[in-house]
């Protein structure tokens, strides 16, 4: 039900801390896994260490927000026979800043990269995937997306909250093409991204304490079982939802 064996997936941001725990999760089912990030070092690197796992991977340069270079990269995969059967739109940037002080820039940035870059990567994955019978897209969102859960995100949250809804959106018009589209909403989960949120032991508690029932921040690995799920034939029947993996915090 979760093998993957025989499938392409691409990542994107997949050099980051979640994008590597979603590559090895889904290498680790059986699928050959296309290591894209921004950074083309970065997603060397992180390749050569999956490898290090025994995932069958391949590394590759791609910026979201350039439909040219996201055209450029799936023409290629598609012509060399890799193309993916699963995206997962995992790139993104954070940039905290409160309603009040929130610049033009910050803004553009946060949408061009979390909002545009999901929208126009999935669509260009999805051409792809009807020409081919089917595939599955899972777009990476995030509590925030959801509810208010802290300061300062007013930006991010609403790139998120839109990635939720385009998720619904494009699972409605791909179904008939095959295509399942759905989103995961992780809570805190310890990486770069989020090491300005929890600058000490003294705060993570108080975080914990206060927002998350499971008594923990979430390891970059809790994401495994939910991407795998979402990936593979176990979600058969499952299109257009959010699976939040927070720990409990919106419960
Ligand atoms: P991270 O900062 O470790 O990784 C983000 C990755 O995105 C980096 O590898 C970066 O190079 C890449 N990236 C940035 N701009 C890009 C672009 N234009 N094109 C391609 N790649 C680009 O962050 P993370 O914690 O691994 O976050 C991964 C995803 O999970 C993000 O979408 C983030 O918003 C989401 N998320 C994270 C958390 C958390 O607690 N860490 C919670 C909710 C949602």
């Amino acid at each position: 039900l979760f093998s993957l064996s025989g499938q392409t997936a691409l990542v994107t941001g997949a050099s980051g801390g979640l994008g590597r725990a979603q590559c090895l999760a889904l290498g680790a089912a059986g699928a050959r896994v296309i290591v894209s990030d921004l950074d083309p070092e970065a997603a060397q690197q992180a390749c050569d260490h999956l490898a290090e796992q025994g995932v069958d991977c391949v590394p590759l340069e791609l910026d979201v927000t350039s439909t040219h270079s996201v055209n450029e990269a799936f023409d290629a995969l598609d012509a060399r026979g890799d193309s993916p059967d699963i995206l997962v739109n995992n790139a993104g940037v954070s940039l905290r800043n409160s309603a009040l002080e929130a610049t033009e820039d910050e803004f553009d940035l946060t949408l061009t990269v979390n909002l545009r870059g999901t929208y126009f990567t999935a669509q260009r994955a999805a051409r792809t995937m009807s020409r081919r019978g089917g595939g599955r897209i899972v777009n990476i969102s995030s509590i925030g997306g959801l509810a208010v859960d802290g300061e300062r995100s007013s930006v991010y949250d609403a790139s998120k909250a839109a990635v939720v809804q385009v998720t619904r959106n494009m699972a409605y018009e791909w179904g008939r093409h095959g295509i399942r589209v759905n989103s995961i909403a992780p809570g805190y989960m310890r990486t770069a991204m989020t090491s300005d949120l929890l600058p000490s032991r003294e705060v993570e508690e108080r975080i914990v304490r206060d927002h998350i029932p499971l008594g923990r921040v979430g390891e970059p690995g809790d994401l495994s079982g939910a991407v795998l799920f979402l990936a593979s034939q176990a979600s058969a029947y499952v299109t257009g939802h959010t699976l939040t993996v927070d720990g409990g915090w919106l419960v």
